[in-house]
């Protein structure tokens, strides 16, 4: 019967469709959306002006190699805008890496808790996804090194890691990048790198610039606050952009986007500021939590891996649904192998404040 009917390439329908965070809570007056890593304190107000601008120029093709965004991150970063792309958020990127560097039957290695879009890429370019086991939810760089096979094309890392919050630091990354043949590319996704605040932590500029089978993907999405827009970026060797700028599409960065981004990027006074309330927050967070006897793995991000006991009435699931019940969104991670766990955004003040008081309740630890 299946054969009267197109049939998808092989790999595409054992794809599990990504899920993205929850967003509402039914019959709750005020939502607090805590499940996609947005930023509490949203764009820079000049990324919002830049947007705005754009409005009378709808009728218009954006520049089609988004060369004054580039430009910006070049300036930014101090990068060669020539070895940058941009694209409609780091996904339409992934995709594309996958697309332009994996065939049908290679493999591609992402570890046991990574980021669900490795899979969907891999599957969906005909390849096979190789999952590398992790320690202490933490990439573990003997493992992946162990799976690496001759049909191996691209090692996966986010790092940090979503959503265990968990980091490598540069020597490990480092000695990843040693281990493998030259012919893998390794992509080093550090959507979360602006949060991090570790002196042994790099994003991978260092390593692109020194080598041909390296990518750092970047993103507007999280410290930007700019997610409505998609808007990420890669950088990486001039063989590697001139292989997918060929593939790429001719506009996937619109006007609005690219204008918000430059304004974005060129607005670090806020860029501080969001940083400055992670911290702040993300300790704070991190330790109501643990004073009510939840473990959280201690995260660089700005999101927590907050760990439930499987005890009846203290699951992930029934404090999910206790939490959701007050407008109170966090999000499930069994897609993620982590049944017992839910991850959680660093909110707002209140939204934080609130959690902490929700689970107080939940626990029975409320006075
Ligand atoms: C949120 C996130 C991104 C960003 O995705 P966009 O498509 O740019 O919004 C990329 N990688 C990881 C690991 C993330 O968690």
């Amino acid at each position: 019967m299946t054969a009267n009917r197109p049939q998808p390439r092989p790999g595409v329908l054992d794809i599990a469709p990504y899920v993205p965070g929850k967003s509402t809570a039914p019959g709750v007056a005020k939502v607090y959306k805590l499940s996609s890593n947005e930023s509490p304190l949203g764009p820079s107000p000049k990324a919002v002006d830049a947007y705005r601008t754009i409005a009378t120029h709808l009728q218009d093709y954006p520049d089609g190699s988004a060369t004054e965004l580039r430009e910006a991150i070049g300036r930014a970063y101090g990068l060669d805008p020539a070895r940058i792309i941009c694209g409609a958020g780091s996904d339409d990127l992934i995709n594309l890496i996958a697309r332009g560097y994996l065939k049908d039957g290679d493999e591609a290695i992402h570890t046991t808790h990574g980021f669900l879009m490795y899979p969907i890429a891999i599957l969906g370019a005909g390849a096979k996804p190789v999952v590398a086991a992790e320690k202490n939810y933490t990439a573990d760089v003997d493992a992946i090194l162990a799976k690496v096979t001759p049909k191996t094309k691209i090692v996966f890392i986010a790092n940090p890691n979503n959503p265990t919050g968990t980091y490598l630091p540069f020597d490990e990354i480092k000695r990843l990048h040693a281990g493998l043949p030259p012919h893998v590319l390794l992509v080093l996704d550090a959507a979360y790198a602006e949060y991090v605040r570790r002196n042994d932590y790099e994003a991978g500029i260092e390593l692109v610039a020194t080598s041909e089978n390296v990518l750092m993907l970047r993103t507007f999405s999280k410290i930007y606050g700019l997610a409505a827009l998609r808007l990420g970026w890669f950088y990486a060797s001039e063989s590697i952009v001139d292989a997918l700028n060929r593939i790429r599409g001719p506009f996937n960065v619109s006007a609005p986007a690219s204008a918000a981004g430059i304004a974005a990027i060129g607005d670090n006074g806020h860029l501080e500021t969001s940083v400055a309330f992670n911290a702040q927050w993300l300790e704070w967070v991190t330790k109501e939590l643990t004073a009510l006897g939840l473990t959280v793995t201690p995260s660089v991000a700005n999101f927590l891996l907050i760990h439930f006991p499987e005890t009846p009435g203290k699951t992930a699931a029934e404090a999910d649904a206790f939490l959701t019940k007050r407008g109170l969104v966090l999000r499930r991670v069994a897609a993620y192998h982590l049944p017992h766990a839910l991850r959680m955004s660093v909110g707002s003040e209140e939204a934080n404040r609130l959690v902490i008081d929700a689970l107080k309740e939940f626990l029975g630890k409320a006075p």
